[in-house]
């Protein structure tokens, strides 16, 4: 039987539970469709910002699951450490992302979206879901993408990130959130990102492309990251970490076609300093919620591409991480 929607929204993370929340409140039918059964596991540090808070109009009194502030933040820049005064947060992905999907109110289907065909106004999706306004928010590997944007907005290589990530019971005694650049020649960062009640985050991110210009993997760094955690803070990894791709935010481009929209990463949009997501796929799914109830355009060229302010630090870790992916943004 055929299940029909004002809205589907693909994808049940920050991007579409935003998106989806804000559809419901506004009065439109919506379902949402995610391949994983939440609550799920997703690669992620979990850092979030106050700004992040505030979108979500999160009460973080009644927030119920881990939820830390740090109240400092170490750089670690060519031998330099900065500890800088911050108010900065961490939440388990895994949890926050199943209590934001929850607190969306929609109908949650689990179902891998494969094929998606336009019949007449409408989408129809694997021939069993049909709606007038569709959502990509599926992350980097977004079926929507790959159906209605793929040939009007290619992915731009050079701004493809590669990660490492752990996140395991830990009872650290440092509750500040640690991050080192450039470490040996690491096009990228790692961190250290503690979570409340006996949990740690630790990864890796760098830029895929000048990796492979330099002929390293980034499992080399990984190795060389472990051996300072042990070294220096005393951390032994308990395991193997696992990996995921993501697209930092390129020279806008179409985020829009008709009634079809994409939001969060399968938009490409994680910042190009701190290559930080959460943040702007949860400004993104709320500005494609607010086009469709309302008919605004869907823009999101005021979503900040840097989240330093886009002063001198943000454009010293943009030069750091991607200076070939300046040269080929511009040339578009
Ligand atoms: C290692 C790592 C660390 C990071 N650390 C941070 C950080 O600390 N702070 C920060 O702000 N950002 C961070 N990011 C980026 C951040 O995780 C992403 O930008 C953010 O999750 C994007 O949210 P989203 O809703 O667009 O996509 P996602 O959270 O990826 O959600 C996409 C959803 O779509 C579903 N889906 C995919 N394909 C299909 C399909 N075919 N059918 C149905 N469902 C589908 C998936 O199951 C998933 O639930 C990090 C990323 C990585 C990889």
């Amino acid at each position: 039987m055929m299940r029909s929607a004002d809205v589907i929204v693909v994808g049940g993370g920050p991007a579409g539970s935003a998106a989806a929340e804000r559809l419901r409140k506004g009065g439109a039918a919506v379902l949402l469709l995610d391949r994983e059964a939440f609550p799920r596991h997703k690669l992620c540090a979990g850092w979030i910002t106050p700004e992040v808070v505030a979108d979500l109009q999160l009460d973080v009194g009644a927030y119920p699951h881990r939820f830390l502030s740090f109240r400092r933040l170490h750089w670690y820049l060519k031998g330099l450490h900065l500890p800088v005064p911050c108010l900065q947060h961490s939440i388990r992905r895994f949890e926050f992302d199943a209590w934001l999907l929850e607190r969306s109110g929609v109908e949650v289907i689990r179902h891998a979206v494969r094929e998606i065909r336009r019949d007449g106004d409408d989408f129809v999706i694997d021939g069993v879901f049909r709606c007038r306004h569709l959502i990509g928010a599926g992350g980097t590997s977004c079926p929507v993408h790959r159906a209605i944007f793929r040939e009007s907005r290619p992915r731009e290589r050079a701004l493809q990130t590669v990660t490492l990530e752990l996140e395991f019971p830990y009872e650290w005694r440092d509750p500040d959130c640690r991050l080192w650049f450039f470490e040996s020649g690491l096009p990228g960062y790692s961190w250290y990102v503690p979570k409340a009640r006996g949990w740690l985050n630790v990864g890796i991110g760098a830029m895929a492309q000048r990796l492979k210009e330099r002929g390293e993997d980034i499992w080399l760094h990984w190795r060389r990251f472990a051996v300072h955690l042990e070294r220096r803070l005393e951390i032994r990894v308990p395991q193997e970490p696992t990996g995921y791709s993501y697209y930092l935010r390129g020279p806008q481009a179409r985020a829009r076609i008709g009634n079809a929209y994409l939001a969060g990463d399968a938009a490409g949009l994680a910042t190009r300093d701190l290559c930080e997501g959460i943040g702007p796929a949860v400004k993104s799914g709320q500005r494609a919620a607010a086009s469709i109830l309302s008919g605004v355009a869907y823009d999101l060229g005021d979503i900040s591409a840097a989240s330093l302010g886009g002063g001198w630090g943000s454009r010293a870790m943009i030069w750091g991480f991607n200076r070939g992916a300046k040269a080929q943004a511009a040339g578009r």
